[in-house]
């Protein structure tokens, strides 16, 4: 069975990736933003040594906008973007590879195996709701 909460000691929020919420899986993947300082992070990235010296270097921004960097000098939108949350490789489609998301999709298509089916849902004025469009 999948754990759905995050592992990390007292932490009960949603699992983000490998069974760690988004800020645990963060503090496990990134250092302390002091180049010289090898302690995981813990706060406005930087470990919980500087964070209570309250020393901070100057904020890692994403390479490809101005947010804050998240993992790998990106920010959680274009992390998530490129890399599959569940393992390293090129996201498909909603944050998952081809591979994982085929892996959800069959998954979700047999939970929905009722005898009634509705595959799109209609608003109002009778426009089909695309349910995959990856927007901001
Ligand atoms: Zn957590
Ligand atoms: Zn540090
Ligand atoms: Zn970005
Ligand atoms: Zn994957």
């Amino acid at each position: 069975m999948r754990l759905y909460h995050c592992t990390w000691r007292h932490c009960s929020r949603p699992v983000f990736s490998l069974t760690l919420c988004r800020g645990h899986f963060r503090a496990f993947r990134v250092q302390c933003a002091w180049p010289e300082c090898q302690t995981t992070s813990y706060c406005r990235q930087v470990c919980a040594k500087h964070y209570r010296k309250k020393e901070f270097p100057p904020v890692q921004l994403c390479l490809q906008c101005a947010q804050p960097s998240y993992i790998d000098n990106k920010c959680f939108y274009h992390y998530t973007q490129r890399q599959c949350i569940q393992c390293n490789r090129r996201v498909f489609s909603k944050q998952l590879c081809q591979t994982h998301y085929m892996q959800a999709y069959r998954k979700s298509k047999r939970k929905q195996n009722q005898p009634v089916s509705v595959s799109t849902t209609v608003t109002e004025n009778g426009t089909p709701v695309e349910e995959s469009t990856p927007s901001s």
